[in-house]
């Protein structure tokens, strides 16, 4: 029998976080699955110096998809919406934005699909875009929410609706750890803006955005069942979580941009070059992902532990921010409008310019990455870049800054062993310059560091395994496939009978 072509629709909600593994998902789909897919690629206004900006984000759609050689691949950018209005200005909060965001963008997505001529069947959204569930019920389509994290984080959405105020009015108000079935508690320390306080607003929105997830035909997850065994297992089977999902649940991961290899390199990259030039595992990158950003202060220490910590470096310099460390997702603000290298302590460029290099706002950071001459990286711990960093082999100075961060900074230092957790001073305080130096001097020279060296390589080759023909996430979207096949039958013949 034929399979028939599946059309999926996939909403990426703003942030290249949640477009590049989007994007990776939508191409492995139709390489791999035979889908026709069409991304919309939800767009919020933003200023030229924000890290989503739209050059940005061009770059990295035309990077990403290879437009041109995959015919059954559809991008369609939505007009950029402004939810300025609506947002409370005392209190900035980057989940609602991009939440208002999706929704502000309905109308539009559902025109597009109304009017193709092969209408997707299919809609898969991200953990922002649940609100567009009840669209896909009303318009006959299966329904997939992709986690674009890990599957700890994911267990904590879906178990959301379900934790009880009291248990996180112990968390929020007694440092309780939060129990969530089958997973690792969540210690206090690493808590999220959204499981304290219960009592305000938002608590009532989440619950709502969460609850959607319920009604999927199933869930995809960009991890992998040799990464995370227990939270994927508790997903899967416990009999907690087990229950509250609609669907089945199918880590298909690791989706990470695909860099050309070093041989087939288009033009001449500095960045690229110098490395060239550098013994093997000798730099170590530092890059706070597509909106992070740190104070002054912090700036001023991390520029002086580099140096003291003697390493070679590539990082990723951005204006600083006071009390906003995701302030460069929509929008970083130029308080002095000074060029980004004047904030950096004085002469710091010209002592280190034979070891470092400062980029400004956006590196080229899978290609980063993948160069043999990175021994090490310092990141915010974003999931995209944890896994980047994993599947070149990287262990990493983990410095979490918002999100679900400092839950990956735990799983990666505790868990897995791949990394090194930065710790400020007091809560919010700054990472002091002698820590820093420490730091990376524990990844990149000590024993300590081979030793993670090590591990951090066994978790790629377990990680390339997962995705090849054989492996376990490979499978998970052969199943995913199927399942979607299976729907659009029943939903034939039931808009027949
Ligand atoms: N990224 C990049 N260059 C930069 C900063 C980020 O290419 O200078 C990419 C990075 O490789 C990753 C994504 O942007 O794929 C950031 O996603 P992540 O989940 O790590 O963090 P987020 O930006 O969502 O906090």
């Amino acid at each position: 029998m034929v399979t028939p072509k599946i059309h999926a629709a996939i909403l990426a909600s703003p942030g290249m976080g949640h477009l590049i593994p989007t994007m990776e998902l939508g191409k492995l789909l139709a390489i791999n699955h035979g889908f026709e897919v069409t991304i919309f690629v939800i767009t919020a206004t933003t200023t030229t110096n924000s890290s989503n900006s739209d050059t940005t984000k061009s770059n990295i759609l035309q990077q990403t998809s290879n437009l041109n050689s995959l015919k059954s691949l559809n991008i369609i950018v939505t007009p950029p919406v402004d939810v300025s209005d609506k947002l409370d200005p005392n209190k900035p909060n980057l989940g609602q934005r991009i939440t208002l965001t999706m929704i502000e963008s309905l109308p539009f997505i559902r025109s597009q699909i109304l009017s193709m001529k092969f209408p997707p069947s299919v809609l898969i959204v991200d953990i922002f875009g649940t609100t567009a569930l009840p669209m896909a019920r009303d318009l006959h389509m299966s329904s997939y929410v992709f986690f674009s994290t890990n599957a700890w984080f994911t267990a904590i959405c879906i178990y959301f609706p379900f934790i009880t105020k009291e248990a996180l009015l112990r968390h929020a108000n007694n440092h309780e750890p939060l129990l969530i079935p089958g997973c690792e508690p969540v210690q206090f320390e690493d808590t999220l803006e959204i499981l304290v306080p219960p009592y305000e607003p938002i608590h009532e929105a989440v619950v709502n955005l969460t609850r959607e997830i319920l009604s999927a035909n199933g869930i995809l997850i960009n991890t992998w069942q040799n990464l995370e065994p227990a939270a994927t297992k508790a997903i899967i089977e416990h009999e907690i979580l087990g229950q509250f999902t609609n669907g089945p649940v199918y880590p298909v991961g690791p989706l990470v941009r695909n860099v050309e290899p070093e041989e087939k390199r288009e033009g001449e990259n500095l960045i690229l070059s110098w490395l060239d030039e550098q013994p093997a595992e000798s730099v170590i990158f530092l890059s706070f992902g597509s909106g992070g950003t740190i104070s002054k202060c912090q700036m001023t220490e991390l520029a002086y532990g580099l140096e003291l910590s003697k390493q070679g470096f590539i990082w990723v310099v951005r204006q600083p921010t006071e009390g906003d460390a995701s302030a460069a997702f929509f929008e970083a603000k130029d308080c002095d409008g000074l060029p980004i290298i004047n904030y950096l302590s004085d002469g710091f460029v010209s002592r280190t310019k034979d070891v470092g290099i400062c980029v400004t706002m956006w590196a080229p950071q899978a290609e980063i990455l993948k160069h043999p001459a990175i021994g090490g990286f310092v990141t915010h711990c974003g999931w995209n870049s944890v896994l980047e960093s994993i599947l070149n082999g990287v262990p990493m100075v983990a410095w979490p800054l918002y999100a679900e961060q400092k839950m990956n900074a735990t799983m990666l230092s505790k868990e897995l062993g791949v990394a090194v957790k930065a710790t400020p001073i007091e809560e919010g305080g700054v990472v002091c310059r002698k820590q820093i130096a420490e730091l990376i001097h524990r990844v990149m020279v000590d024993e300590e560091g081979i030793a993670m060296r090590v591990k951090v390589k066994d978790y790629k080759l377990s990680g390339e395994k997962a995705l090849s023909v054989c492996g376990s996430s490979h499978g998970s979207l052969y199943q995913m496939t199927k399942d979607c096949v299976f729907h659009m039958h029943q939903q034939s013949s039931e808009a027949k009978s």
